[in-house]
C-alpha cells in the first residue's frame, strides 16, 4: 500500500519528532538522576494526626515495654522454689503477705520463702517473687494462706520488662507508613509526635478542548474527562497530595499560565493529553520556558505510552502522560510513581504477583515494552490469563482486568501457553466464582446481578461467540454466550456444539432495521421495503456490523450483492450502529430492539436471534452454575428481560 502525501508528511513529522525515543530504563534512570538525591521534607505531626502518613526517620525505643516485669494473671506472686514439690496428692501451703498488687500500685513488701502476694493482671512483680500462680489453681486455707496443688516454672505468667519492645530497638523504619498497628506501638512507648515526611502537593491538570468534568453536560464530539480523576486518585495513593486544576483548553497562553501557576503552588506537575504532537499539542513546548533542564524524555519505548514526556523544571518533575485513559493509568504506574514515592519518603511499592498461562498468542510491538492487562480464571492446572484490552483507548479494560502482564520489548509475541508473571492491580487474586467467556449482550447482565447480590464474584470476559466457545473447548469457562447462525440447518448454535458441552436457552432478541424517527423515507414500511428504499436513494447512507457478526449476515442477506454507500463502514457493537445513525452519521442500519429504544431510533423488526449459553458439562455442578441457571429461569429475572427487551427462551427449571 502506497502513502498518501499527507500521512507521508505526517510521518516524517512524527520520525522527526519521536527521533530520541528512549527505552524504559534509560528514560526512568535520567529521570531519576535529574531528581535524586534530595532530602524529603518532612514535618512534626501528633500521634492523632499521622495516620496514613510515612514516617521520615527511623524511631528507636526509648523505653523498655513492658517498663516493669508484670504480670501476665489474677493470681499470686510467688516463689518457684516454694513449689517445686507441688502436685495432686501434694498441696503447699503458702501465707499471704499484708498486701494486694492491683494494676498501678507498686509492691511494698518482699515475697519471703513460703509467702505469696495476691495480684492482678497488669501488676508489677514484687521482690523475691520470680512467678505467678493463677487464682485458679488455688484454694483459700484460712483467712491468710493458699494452698497450691501443682508446680510452677519460674517466669510462669510473668511478662518481662523489655519483652515486648527493648529500650534502644529499632521500633519503626522511617518510610514506613503510620497505621493503628504502628501508633499503637508508638504510644506503648510513650511518644507523642512524629517526624513524618510531608506529603508532595501534585498539581493536575487535563488538556483538550474536548474535556467537559464529569456532572457536566456532554455536547457533541465532547467527551468526559477522565484522566484527571484516575491521575489525581492514583497520587493520592501513592503518597502525594492530589491538587487536581481542571482541564484546560489547548489555549498556548490559557495553559502556559495554568502550568505556571501550577508550579508555583505544587511541588510537582501532571498534565495528560497532548504529547503525540498534534496540532492542539502545546504543552511539551511550553515546558521549555519554565525552567531547567526542562525536558529528559519524549517519545519513550512503552506500549501503550510511547508519547510520555518527562521533564523536571527548577527542581520539580513535570510529566505529561499520554492522553489516552489506560495509557495514562499504566505510563503513570511504571514511570512516575517510582519517583512519587521517593518525594513522598515512601520505599518502592512492592506490586503482588502470580504467575498464570496465557491461554491465546498475544502478538506485539518489537521494540517496544508492552503491557497487556489480563483477567484471571481458574483453569484445569493453575491461573489463566486473559488478555482484556480493548486497545489504548479503552477504560473498562481496567476495571475488569485483575493485573497486567510485560512483554518484552526485544519480543513480537507472547505464544500461547506462556506461562507469564502477572502484576497484580490488588494486593489478593480473586477468583471469580461463575466465568462467562463469548458474546456479551446487555441481558446478561441482569441475569448476573442477580449472583452478585448474592456475593457470588462473576467475571464475564467479552471474546465474541466463536472465543467463547474455543474457550469452552479448553474448559476455561463455566458458560460461552453464543449467537451463531447456521447457514446449511438455518439454525442458531445447537450445530456449533461439540462433545462436553451443553445448550442452555437463552432468550431470542429481535434484530431489525434501525432509523431516526423523523425520517419519512422508512415510515410505515417493512424491513425488506425499507432496505430497498434506502437503495433507490442515493443520498441515504448505512452503517454496517463487522464480519463474522451474526447481525452482518442477515444484512448481506438482505442487500443481496448492493455495496451502498456507508457498507464499509463495520462498527463490532450493537450500541456502535445506534449511535452512528442517532448522530446522523449513517441513516440506516441494524441492530437489536433494546439498543434501539434506548436511543430512541424508529424500529423495523426483521428476524429473531438466538441468544443461548455453552455450557461446559464437567462443571455444571459448580454451585455458582447452579445459581446462574436457578437466576436464569427465574420469574424475577424473566420478567426483567422482558422488560428490556429480550423475550426468554424456554428453560428448564429443574
Ligand atoms: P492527545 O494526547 O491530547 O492527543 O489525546 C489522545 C486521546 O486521548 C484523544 O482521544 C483524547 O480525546 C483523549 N484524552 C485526552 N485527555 C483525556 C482525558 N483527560 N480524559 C479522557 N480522554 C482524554
Ligand atoms: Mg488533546
Amino acid at each position: 500500500m502506497s502513502m498518501n502525501p499527507q500521512s507521508q508528511i505526517r510521518s516524517a513529522l512524527e520520525q522527526e519528532q519521536f527521533l530520541k525515543i528512549l527505552s524504559r530504563e534509560e528514560a526512568l534512570a535520567r529521570f531519576e538522576a535529574a531528581l535524586f538525591p534530595r532530602a524529603v521534607p518532612s514535618e512534626k505531626r501528633r500521634l492523632g494526626d499521622a495516620l496514613g502518613l510515612a514516617l521520615a526517620e527511623d524511631i528507636t525505643a526509648p523505653i523498655d515495654v513492658p517498663p516493669f516485669d508484670r504480670s501476665n494473671v489474677d493470681g499470686f506472686a510467688v516463689r518457684s522454689a516454694d513449689l517445686a514439690a507441688a502436685g495432686e496428692g501434694a498441696a503447699r501451703s503458702l501465707t499471704l503477705n499484708g498486701e494486694t498488687i492491683p494494676c498501678g500500685t507498686a509492691p511494698r513488701m518482699q515475697v519471703a520463702a513460703g509467702t505469696a502476694t495476691p495480684i492482678a493482671t497488669g501488676g508489677p512483680l514484687p521482690r523475691g517473687a520470680d512467678a505467678v500462680v493463677m487464682v485458679e489453681h488455688t484454694q483459700p486455707a484460712g483467712s491468710d494462706a493458699i494452698d497450691v496443688r501443682r508446680a510452677v516454672l519460674p517466669g510462669q505468667f510473668v511478662s518481662y520488662a523489655g519483652s515486648d519492645i527493648a529500650r534502644g530497638e529499632a521500633l519503626l523504619r522511617a518510610g514506613t507508613i503510620i497505621g493503628s498497628r504502628e501508633i499503637g506501638m508508638l504510644a506503648a512507648c510513650g511518644i507523642a509526635e512524629v517526624n513524618v515526611a510531608r506529603k508532595p502537593r501534585v498539581a493536575v491538570i487535563s488538556t483538550g478542548d474536548e474535556l467537559v468534568q464529569p456532572g457536566e453536560a456532554l455536547a457533541p464530539a465532547e467527551i468526559y474527562d477522565t484522566n484527571g480523576a484516575i491521575v489525581a486518585a492514583a497520587i493520592d495513593e501513592n503518597g502525594g497530595e492530589a491538587v487536581f486544576l481542571g482541564a484546560i483548553p489547548d489555549d498556548e497562553a490559557k495553559l502556559e499560565s495554568a502550568m505556571r501557576s501550577a508550579l508555583a503552588e505544587a511541588d510537582m506537575l501532571v498534565l495528560s493529553g497532548g504529547t503525540s504532537k498534534g496540532a492542539g499539542d502545546l504543552s511539551h513546548r511550553i515546558i521549555g520556558r519554565l525552567g531547567q533542564p526542562g525536558i529528559i524524555a519524549h517519545g519513550i519505548a512503552l506500549k501503550p505510552g510511547k508519547p510520555l514526556c518527562l521533564a523536571v523544571c527548577d527542581g520539580k518533575p513535570v510529566v505529561i502522560l499520554p492522553g489516552f485513559p489506560t495509557s495514562a493509568m499504566f505510563t503513570f504506574h511504571d514511570m512516575i510513581v517510582p519517583v512519587l514515592r521517593k518525594l513522598a519518603g515512601l520505599p518502592p511499592r512492592s506490586d503482588a504477583k502470580v504467575s498464570a498461562t496465557v491461554p491465546v498468542r498475544i502478538a506485539s510491538e518489537l521494540g517496544r515494552t508492552e503491557f497487556v492487562m489480563v483477567s484471571l480464571v481458574e483453569g484445569r492446572d493453575g491461573l489463566i490469563a486473559y488478555p482484556s484490552g480493548k486497545g489504548s483507548g479503552a477504560i473498562t479494560s481496567f476495571a475488569q482486568a485483575d493485573g497486567f502482564l510485560r512483554i518484552d520489548a526485544l519480543a513480537d509475541q507472547m505464544p500461547a501457553g506462556t506461562e507469564a508473571e502477572v502484576t497484580l492491580f490488588t494486593p489478593h487474586v480473586r477468583v471469580p466464582d461463575l466465568v462467562i467467556v463469548g458474546s456479551h449482550c446487555t441481558g446478561l447482565d441482569l441475569v448476573t446481578a442477580q449472583l452478585a447480590h448474592a456475593g457470588l464474584i462473576v467475571r464475564s470476559i467479552a471474546v465474541g461467540s466463536l472465543g467463547g466457545l474455543a474457550a469452552a473447548k479448553r474448559g476455561e469457562c463455566d458458560l460461552a454466550p453464543i449467537h451463531l447462525f447456521d447457514d446449511r440447518s438455518e439454525t442458531y448454535n445447537t450445530p456449533y456444539l461439540v462433545e462436553g458441552l451443553e445448550l442452555i436457552p437463552g432468550w431470542r432478541r429481535t434484530q431489525g432495521i434501525v432509523f431516526r424517527k423523523d425520517d419519512k423515507r422508512f415510515e410505515r414500511l417493512g424491513a425488506k421495503e425499507a432496505v430497498a428504499a434506502a437503495l433507490e436513494d442515493a443520498a441515504c447512507i448505512m452503517v454496517n456490523r463487522n464480519q463474522g457478526a451474526g447481525t452482518r449476515i442477515l444484512i448481506d442477506r438482505l442487500l443481496g450483492g448492493a455495496r451502498p454507500e456507508g457498507y464499509w463502514n463495520q462498527p463490532r457493537s450493537h450500541n456502535a450502529v445506534a449511535a452512528a445513525v442517532a448522530q446522523h452519521r449513517a441513516d440506516w442500519g441494524m441492530t437489536i430492539a433494546p439498543v434501539a429504544d434506548a436511543v430512541g431510533l424508529g424500529f423495523i423488526p426483521l428476524a429473531e436471534e438466538h441468544y443461548d449459553f455453552a455450557l461446559v458439562r464437567a462443571r455444571k455442578d459448580r454451585p455458582a452454575v447452579q445459581a446462574f441457571l436457578d437466576a436464569l429461569g427465574s420469574d424475577e429475572v424473566r420478567a426483567a428481560l422482558e422488560r428490556a427487551g429480550f423475550r426468554p427462551a424456554q428453560t428448564n427449571k429443574s
